[in-house]
């Protein structure tokens, strides 16, 4: 069944609260990409469009101590949203609770904005505190739930204003995020090839046994495969090895049989840099040495396993992208996914997403995902709470 959207609300004079994620990254008190903000843009003019009262919600860092709550005043957001959006009144409460948020909600007309101080500020944001929920919630008649980073997470401002309000529904971003992610797990056209990396084989343990009920191929690169090789009896050098999960891996091996596929060369070099000395090995990795990105016939046989997908999760990068000699496994798997014709390309995963960026390929794949642990989680086949909790249709 299908959640309720922002599209079967009655929403014209109604006080609408929208879960954003409003994170964004700042320098100096300054923002350094908005790109979150231009993300909740599509559900906030629909709103302001069908004249609702729009209320703001959104965390922003993390906040421990009175000083966190200095460095992570929401008032930049709301600077940022006023220049994004000439001719809507926007508004920002210094506040979480109190007379003068609940001033300001009573003053809000249709059309205009109100932006609340960042949710952290509550302590009973991260233990989704009943009476916090209930508190926000008896602000709002309508929530909608639009930020997609953090419906993993069951809070104050995420599960419960939505369990405590007459009506709730997805946002345009969230609904975007469902959709392509459902469309490529839960429903994906075969053949369906998975591609996991990254840093640790217990950050995504969860993923691949999920993606090995569902994918025909689990390809598995990045510093993960290492634990994986040495299972296998391979030396891996100084390459980075969970020992502690190396039985994991080997159970993870013989139920994947037939269908993991492991990198068969791999860069190495002599330190963790991207000046080290490097060369290229078959099989064992010497002492002193670490893998620090597939090899050339590792790319070409993760290629070839790619032939004729129609539907490809790709999580974690396959080396050390970040440092440009080790950027060329996690760049050939890029181009060879975006030049799948007619597949369905998802990307999940922070790192994975930031890597496809910088490599050129923002808009080359179906959808990259904007929630690096939501989208994990949606991976794992877990359920996210900030989406459990909305009605269906
Ligand atoms: P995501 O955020 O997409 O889920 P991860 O956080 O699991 O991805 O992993 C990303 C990190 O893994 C990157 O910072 C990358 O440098 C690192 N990584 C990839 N391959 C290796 C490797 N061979 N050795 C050490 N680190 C690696
Ligand atoms: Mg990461």
């Amino acid at each position: 069944m299908a959640k309720k959207t922002v599209k079967d609300l009655n929403v014209a004079g109604k006080r609408v609260i929208v879960r954003c994620d409003f994170n964004v990254p700042r320098k100096d008190g300054k923002i350094t990409n908005d790109n979150r903000i231009i993300q909740a843009l599509p559900t906030i003019k629909y709103l302001l469009e069908n004249n609702a009262k729009v209320i703001l919600m959104s965390h922003l860092g993390k906040v421990k101590t009175e000083e966190d709550k200095a460095k992570n005043n929401l008032d930049v957001v709301g600077a940022r949203l006023a220049e994004l959006l000439p001719g809507t009144k926007v508004t920002f409460c210094p506040v979480t609770r109190g007379p003068e948020l609940e001033k300001d909600v009573a003053d809000l007309k249709d059309g205009e904005i109100l932006l609340v101080q960042n949710t952290r500020y509550e302590k009973g944001e991260s233990k989704n505190d009943e009476e916090l929920g209930k508190y926000w919630a008896s602000l709002g008649d309508v929530f909608v739930e639009d930020a997609f980073g953090s419906v993993h997470r069951a809070h104050a401002s995420t599960v419960g204003i939505p369990s405590n309000i007459a009506e709730n529904g997805l946002g345009f971003l969230v609904e975007k995020e469902v959709d392509m992610l459902g469309k490529a797990v839960d429903e994906p056209a075969h053949p369906f090839v998975a591609i996991i990396g990254g840093a640790k084989v217990s950050d995504k343990i969860g993923v691949i046994e999920n993606m090995l009920a569902k994918a025909d191929k689990v390809i598995v690169g990045g510093g993960m495969a290492y634990t994986f090789l040495k299972a296998m009896g391979e030396n891996v050098g100084n390459s980075l090895v969970e020992e502690d999960k190396i039985q994991l891996a080997k159970d993870t091996l013989e139920k994947g049989k037939g269908k993991i596929v492991l990198p068969v060369d791999n860069v190495i070099a002599d330190a963790f840099s991207n000046d080290a000395n490097i060369k290229v090995v078959e099989g064992d990795i010497p002492e002193g040495w670490m893998g620090l990105d597939i090899g050339p016939k590792s790319i070409e046989l993760f290629k070839d396993t790619l032939k004729g997908a129609k539907t490809v999760v790709w999580n974690g990068p396959m080396g050390v992208f970040e440092m440009p000699n080790f950027e060329k496994g996690t760049l050939a798997v890029c181009e060879a996914i975006s030049e799948l014709p007619d597949a369905i390309t998802v990307i999940g995963g922070g790192d994975s997403a930031a890597a496809a960026i910088q490599l050129g390929f923002q808009d080359k794949f179906s959808h990259i995902s904007t929630g690096g642990g939501a989208s994990l989680e949606y991976m794992e086949g877990k359920t996210l709470p900030g989406i459990a909790v909305i009605s269906e249709k």
